[in-house]
């Protein structure tokens, strides 16, 4: 143990409480979503601080842009396959085929052009990839993501090209608000279109949001340490 850098230490540690905090949300949600996965967000951490969660075990993790994943990734794929790696930022329709190569979940589809290309991109590298809509619930202007009003639409042209690799819905609540309003609204949006996976819940919400059936909460800072 003594030989080992205190690093690696520290976030076997983070992960392990990470972990342990979700099974007590789990346990206290009076409904809880069937499974929560912990989606690492590794964006900006380098590969020395993102290697000891990879020996610690973790396999999942979230990256938000096509470039830095290409450049981070790879290598790291080649020593441990079975990683799986989520992107949760926004994407433009000409990083389609890159994204289809790098990821293998992506939960910011927001509008029917991305959708028509991630469609071409997936068939033509014959990868079935887990699918989220993303739904500014919120209704922030700057912020990626479908107005709840016209999720329906979107729903309904996404399962027309992916079928059941449309998995769910994904939200990033306003950070000045109280989140449970909006994991309420993606909850009941999810229900009513019969989509069984909910991305959402982040460092500072992931607990309330396992309470409204969260299946990914995308944790950041509260494992590696706030982002410089
Ligand atoms: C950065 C990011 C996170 C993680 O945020 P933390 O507060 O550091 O846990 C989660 N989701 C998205 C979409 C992000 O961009």
């Amino acid at each position: 143990m003594s030989s080992r850098p205190t690093e690696t230490i520290a976030s076997g540690e983070a992960l392990a409480g990470i972990v342990a905090r979700i099974a007590a949300a789990r346990k206290a949600a009076v409904r809880p979503a069937p499974f929560t996965t912990l989606i690492a967000v590794s964006k900006t951490q380098d590969e020395d601080r993102i290697r000891p969660l990879l020996e610690a075990g973790h396999r999942v993790f979230g990256e938000n842009r096509v470039q830095e994943a290409r450049a981070k990734w790879p290598a790291m794929k080649r020593d441990y396959p079975d990683i799986a790696l989520h992107l949760i930022g926004p994407l433009q329709s000409n990083k389609a085929r890159e994204a289809v190569e790098l990821f293998d979940a992506i939960h910011t589809l927001d509008r029917p052009r991305l959708i028509d290309a991630l469609k071409t991109e997936a068939a033509r590298a014959n990868k079935a990839l887990s699918l989220f809509i993303q739904v500014n619930s919120g209704e922030e202007p700057q912020k990626g993501g479908i107005a709840p009003h016209d999720a329906a639409a979107l729903i309904a042209q996404a399962r027309e090209a992916f079928g059941d690799n449309l998995k769910g819905l994904m939200c990033i609540p306003p950070a000045d608000e109280e989140p449970s309003p909006h994991f309420a609204l993606l909850l009941k949006l999810a229900r009513e279109h019969a989509l069984p996976w909910l991305s959402m819940g982040m460092s500072g919400d992931f607990e309330t949001a396992i309470k409204f059936g969260a299946t990914h909460v995308r944790v950041g800072s509260a494992l590696f340490g706030a982002r410089g």
